[in-house]
């Protein structure tokens, strides 16, 4: 069988040969059998369910919730001679007939179809009239319900594990730590899947996260420095700073776009469209933006705010570097980000389990933050793989982190946030510290606290970090419903008794500007 599918890959493709895993894939649809693939982005995902759809008889069925990239995808395959179609809600009423008839009269090799599309009754009986060759569900990951990118019909395709029995399915991402793999396959009742989990390393992606200072001049200083004129992606938490962000880079004389899903779907579409036909183009986005997005020569990610998880953060930043050439994954964070992501998620209506596992991927995203090692290692760690070397070519590999024993500051900004009463966010604790008196130290008569001045060897910028480390460790806890309050946790008490020394990040002011980039 391999011999044929050796000889469609060249003729049909163009393609010498397959990538690893790809062959072995290929081999286990055409068989019959069931596969879970987790690939990185630029792996070849797509190839693993095209070419079994031409060798096993009957249509291939593509689930796909990216719809604005399915009538490009039909396209790429006509120009190899594929008969290639797709079904979902932006198309008009006769084209649906069509392509329906089409498909009855056996006319397509693959079949892109949106999950809402599929699941109507309507759809479902005329896929059962019809022979399938096998069902590719790609961006398995939405099936996830703790996952950032979570597509409620997407549960409902365990479906056709009846209703297409015998039929083989491929689930597909990039982006699965091994909770939502397990996930993947319960959820779409996947049949005893080969399971092929590809290496998540991207080493020509350099990572990097500092502490957030002025936000908009730092990336302003990366961009002019390190990418004058290249393409990438600025991702912000909010729509609002979306927009201002992009206006504000425009001005600065950058081609800078905003996309976002609160703007019209034309201006989206046409953005996304010259984000990716151009070059020299940076797209400022929330995380509505992205998944699928196919442009090789990415040369940046860059973020404004903190991602919810690792998985987010591979993945966005994943983005960069499919052409195999040096990219830059960029950071700046503060303690402003830990206490927002902290509030929105103890501050939603989710169910506690829902909860605890979405502290967990936080907590993991800010050890990220806060390592002092390689990042990669910790990022590849968080996905299972517990064998790499430091990588040298990260921040914290290029650059050692200057570390100082940071327990007698840790004891005072504890210290002063307990005797202030457990009432005030970071900025006034500061204050009491730093001896400066405002409106409200004067209300409450703080200048009589035994913390008071007691912070005068650190600046306000040395202690809004070592706050942000002691929020980002757990030792000091943010109370949801009183915005930014501090209260002690716990974790505080072997520290004020003296039996727990804590080692802390001397942060950078700056962003210190690497040398070109090399492939490592
Ligand atoms: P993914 O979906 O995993 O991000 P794609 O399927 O879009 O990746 O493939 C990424 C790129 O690799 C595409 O440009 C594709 O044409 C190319 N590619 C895939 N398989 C092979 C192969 N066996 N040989 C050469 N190029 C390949
Ligand atoms: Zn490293």
């Amino acid at each position: 069988m391999i011999s044929s599918a050796l000889q469609i890959l060249k003729d049909v493709f163009g393609y010498e040969q397959f990538r690893e895993p790809q062959a072995e894939i290929v081999e286990t649809l055409v068989n019959g059998s069931d596969a879970l693939v987790i690939m990185p982005t630029g792996g070849g995902k797509s190839l693993c369910y095209q070419l079994p759809a031409l060798i096993r008889p009957g249509t291939a069925v593509v689930v796909s919730p990216l719809i604005a990239l399915m009538q490009d995808q039909v396209t790429a395959l006509s120009q190899w001679g594929i008969r290639a179609g797709c079904l979902n809600s932006s198309l008009d009423f006769s084209l649906i007939n069509e392509t329906e008839h089409q498909l009855r009269a056996g006319g397509f090799d693959l079949l892109y179809i949106a999950p809402e599309r599929l699941l109507q009754p309507r759809t479902l009986t005329l896929l059962q009239e019809c022979p399938i060759a096998l069902f590719a569900i790609d961006e398995a990951h939405c099936v996830s319900q703790w996952g950032h990118d979570f597509r409620p019909e997407y549960l409902q395709l365990s479906r056709l594990a009846e209703l297409f029995a015998g039929v083989p399915r491929i689930a597909l991402t990039a982006t699965a730590d091994q909770r939502t793999q397990q996930e993947i396959v319960h959820r779409l009742a996947l049949h005893e899947p080969a399971e092929f989990i590809q290496g998540f390393d991207r080493p020509n992606i350099r990572y990097r996260i500092g502490q957030k200072d002025k936000a908009k001049q730092q990336l302003l200083k990366f961009l002019k420095n390190e990418h004058p004129k290249d393409s990438g992606i600025v991702y912000c938490l909010s729509r609002k700073r979306v927009e201002e962000t992009a206006a504000w880079l425009s001005e600065q004389g950058f081609n800078a776009l905003p996309y976002h899903a609160g703007l019209r779907a034309d201006l989206r579409s046409h953005n996304q469209h010259r984000f990716l036909t151009e070059e020299n183009i940076i797209m400022v986005a929330t995380i509505a933006f992205g998944m699928g997005i196919d442009k090789p020569n990415v040369r940046f990610v860059a973020h404004l705010d903190l991602p919810k998880s690792i998985e987010a953060y591979y993945q966005e930043t994943g983005r960069a570097g499919r052409d195999g050439l040096p990219a830059d994954a960029w950071m700046v964070y503060g303690l402003q980000d830990v206490m927002f992501l902290r509030q929105m998620l103890e501050g939603s209506q989710a169910p506690d389990e829902q909860k605890t596992v979405e502290r967990q991927k936080l907590e993991a995203m800010l050890g990220l933050c806060e390592i002092t090692s390689c990042r990669r290692q910790v990022l590849l760690s968080y996905f299972g793989e517990n064998d790499h070397a430091p990588c040298g070519n990260c921040d914290t590999c290029l650059e050692p982190v200057p570390m100082w024993d940071g327990t007698e500051a840790a004891r005072k900004a504890i210290s002063a946030v307990y005797r202030s009463g457990q009432s005030f966010g970071v900025n006034h604790v500061v204050d009491t510290l730093l001896g400066k008196p405002n409106d409200k130290t004067e209300r409450f008569q703080h200048q009589t606290l035994s913390t008071w001045g007691i912070g005068k060897d650190l600046d306000r910028n040395q202690w809004r970090s070592v706050f942000r480390q002691l929020v980002a460790r757990g030792f000091l806890g943010v109370n949801v419903d009183q915005h930014g309050v501090l209260h002690l946790t716990d974790r505080c008490r072997p520290l004020l008794k003296g039996d727990e020394r804590i080692q802390l990040r001397k942060d950078q002011r700056q962003h210190t500007p690497y040398r070109k980039n090399q492939v490592p």
